[in-house]
């Protein structure tokens, strides 16, 4: 999302960027999400929702959320909520679809199959590539939940050419997911999700119960603790009566593991992630400390949400278009 947020603001303000997309379509997770642009109503909430985070990074994703918004309404996406459900949160959910089409219409160049490899003019470069969650669920043997291509190449990218790391590199925010052999396609990614809240109790391989819940309301916090337990997969003990849940029965059908116990039912979940939390280090006028003309946005940034979570699609839309117009200065 970030690459076309900061295209689309650079074609509009009389430039001709070029986006340089890996993967086969544009869109990235962003096509692949519940589409839900959000920040907390208060600033003082984000902040203790996210207290790792920078302070200063924070400000401009926050206080340059509402006319980013507004913009991205102007271009004409389907809106499919006009406000979130949250009373803490407030934003717009849009059709992700829709949304996509409607950025790389508005970003014009758009080139699949090509990488930051390929950049050999001199030119401000944005690094949007989406973080490194695909590396990070590999070395830590955890499921993938997002687009397939965010590899880390814009970090490598950017630490190659001197840039310094802020957040932190091991903080994810991702899901429970039903664990192996259940077999989950990028299609299943929200329907599948496994958010039980405060309904269940978590128990490791060892059966031990390792997590004392409610989750937080992201429940990111745990499945961050599901990666850290051995194989990075949990239990999740339910009510039995949940048993034609759609959360249980949509587990079965995909191949994963439920048995009835004392009562209660067991559901196989492993920790997936979705999008790595600690990135690059920018300036709160998304250029990356220490190296000129280049900028980054998106979950190519570290120091947003640290020790927490906010909206991943509103630090790429805010800091694609503050990177934007950076760059043209
Ligand atoms: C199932 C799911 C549900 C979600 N729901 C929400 C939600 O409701 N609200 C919310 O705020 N967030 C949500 N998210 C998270 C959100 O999608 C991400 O935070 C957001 O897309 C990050 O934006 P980005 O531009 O950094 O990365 P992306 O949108 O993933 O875009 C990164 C792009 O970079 C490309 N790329 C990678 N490497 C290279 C390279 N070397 N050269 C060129 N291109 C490269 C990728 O192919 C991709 O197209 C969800 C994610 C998922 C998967």
């Amino acid at each position: 999302m970030a690459g076309l947020c900061a295209a689309a603001r650079a074609r509009e303000l009389g430039a001709k960027p070029v986006v340089l997309e890996k993967g086969s379509r544009p869109g990235g997770s962003m096509l692949l999400s519940s589409c839900v642009v959000w920040r907390y109503q208060a600033f003082e909430d984000f902040r203790a929702e996210c207290p790792g985070g920078d302070e200063q990074l924070q400000r401009a994703v926050f206080d340059g959320f509402d006319e980013a918004l507004e913009w991205l309404v102007s271009l004409g996406p389907e809106v499919v909520w006009e406000d979130t459900p949250n009373p803490r949160t407030t934003g717009k959910r849009f059709d992700p679809r829709d949304l996509t089409e409607t950025l790389a219409r508005a970003a014009g160049d758009v080139r699949t199959g090509q990488h930051l490899g390929t950049v050999t003019e001199t030119v401000p470069v944005v690094l949007a590539t989406g973080g490194f969650a695909v590396r990070y669920a590999h070395e830590h043997g955890l499921l993938v939940r997002c687009n397939p291509w965010s590899e880390g190449d814009g970090l490598d990218f950017a630490l190659k050419q001197g840039a310094t790391t802020a957040g932190d590199l091991d903080e994810f925010y991702g899901r429970a997911m039903p664990a192996p052999p259940a077999r989950i396609g990028a299609e299943d990614y929200v329907r599948l999700s496994q958010l039980w809240d405060g309904e269940a109790r978590f128990l490791n391989e060892n059966g031990d119960e390792f997590f004392q819940g409610p989750p937080a309301w992201h429940e990111s916090d745990l499945a961050q603790a599901i990666a850290r337990q051995p194989g990075g997969t949990a239990w999740f003990a339910v009510p039995a009566d949940f048993r034609d849940d759609p959360r249980v029965v949509g587990l079965r059908e995909a191949g994963g593991t439920v048995f009835e116990e004392d009562g209660e039912l067991r559901l196989h979940v492993a920790a997936a992630v979705t999008h790595t939390q600690g990135g690059i280090e920018i300036g709160p006028d998304a250029r990356v400390a220490g190296v000129d003309g280049l900028f980054a946005a998106g979950a190519d940034v570290g120091g947003v949400s640290t020790g927490g979570y906010s909206s991943g699609l509103a630090a790429a839309l805010v800091l694609g278009r503050i990177a934007a117009e950076a760059a043209l200065k």
